[in-house]
């Protein structure tokens, strides 16, 4: 195999109970480049799965002011690996490099209804590709929610971002489930999600909770 990442040829070691199972996972990286992403560890916020701290976080506590309650799972820390690896998915438009993490985008809860965080018209128009659909495979996520703003949330500082206005609406005549599992790239300061979570719930949906793959 020849590492999507760095290119480096590597061989897979499969373990016997695979072979049995005729379970042989693909591995889209190698080694050296798999181990320079990091799991968020065991201790983190109980709501966002901010690492580092086994109690609710600022950000949180922040969201909780306002009345909301965050219900956040998240599965890699947002280090410099991740970073390298989002400019070149994102603002490279290197779409195969999806494969690497689509594999952490399938053991959802099945109750609700996956539905991924939009991009804007000239986004998608630029980069050919959702970054978020494209790490889920279709059917097993429904398109709910229109972006249509033009600023970048990744040109406003963090402030900006915390406060700025609701961007999202819903595509008209969407059936709107009654559980709704949100899904994003990555999880700065949670107001991406959270518009869109406060959006689904003024339209009528009952319980949602959010995932996404960095924090
Ligand atoms: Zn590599
Ligand atoms: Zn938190």
């Amino acid at each position: 195999m020849t590492c999507l990442l760095c290119h480096t040829k590597f061989h897979i070691h499969y373990r016997f109970s695979d072979l049995l199972l005729l379970k042989t996972p693909e591995q889209f990286i190698c080694p050296d480049c798999q181990q320079a992403f990091i799991k968020i560890p065991a201790e983190h916020c109980p709501r966002c799965y901010k690492s580092g701290n086994s109690q609710i976080c600022k950000d949180c506590l922040e969201w909780e002011s306002k009345g909301i309650l965050i219900n956040h799972q998240a599965i890699f820390q947002y280090n410099n690996a991740m970073h390298d690896y989002f400019s070149r998915y994102k603002f490279l438009g290197d779409y195969q490099l999806h494969k690497i993490f689509s594999s952490f985008f399938k053991k959802f809860d099945k109750n609700f209804t996956v539905v991924p965080i939009p991009i804007s018209p000239e986004r998608y128009q630029k980069r050919g590709f959702n970054q978020v659909s494209a790490f889920l495979k279709e059917p097993s996520f429904t398109e709910l929610l229109v972006k249509s703003d033009t600023l970048a949330q990744s040109s406003l500082n963090r402030k900006s971002r915390l406060n700025s206005k609701n961007t999202f609406s819903i595509i008209e005549n969407a059936i709107l489930p009654k559980k709704v599992l949100l899904v994003d790239d990555i999880y700065t300061t949670g107001a991406t999600l959270q518009h869109a979570a406060h959006l689904l719930k003024d339209s009528g949906v009952r319980e949602i909770k959010t995932f996404s793959l960095c924090r």
